[in-house]
């Protein structure tokens, strides 16, 4: 049995340690991603808007880390949602605007 006739097994759990930004964009997918499209890009960044904001209101407070904690990871849940919805591969746009550094001078740190 080669590997593309092997039944693929369903991801039960987060990768360990070191994640890419594609594999946490996957498993996002994973869990969202039927309800997330179904919901549509416009109704999906309303969710993205709001998390944005209570990270805002969490660092205003700044002394709740397990707060902080979960408002960081669910803006870049939500932002991860509205990339797989639009099509877009996190980990490529990084790369492609991030990968040399500074995306204006390419000095790692920025020069500019
Ligand atoms: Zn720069």
């Amino acid at each position: 049995m080669t590997d593309q006739q092997r039944p693929k097994q369903r991801q039960t759990q987060l990768p360990a340690a070191d994640i890419r930004l594609r594999e946490f964009q996957e498993w996002i997918e994973a869990i969202y991603g039927e309800k997330d499209r179904a919901r549509g890009l416009q109704g999906t960044y309303m969710w993205f808007a709001e998390e944005v904001g209570e990270l805002t209101r969490a660092l205003r407070r700044q002394h709740d880390r397990d707060n902080l904690l979960e408002e960081f990871a669910d803006v870049l849940a939500w932002l991860s949602t509205l990339a797989s919805i639009a099509g877009i591969d996190l980990q490529e746009a990084v790369e492609h605007k991030y990968g040399k550094g500074c995306p204006y001078c390419e000095a790692v740190p920025c020069d500019c």
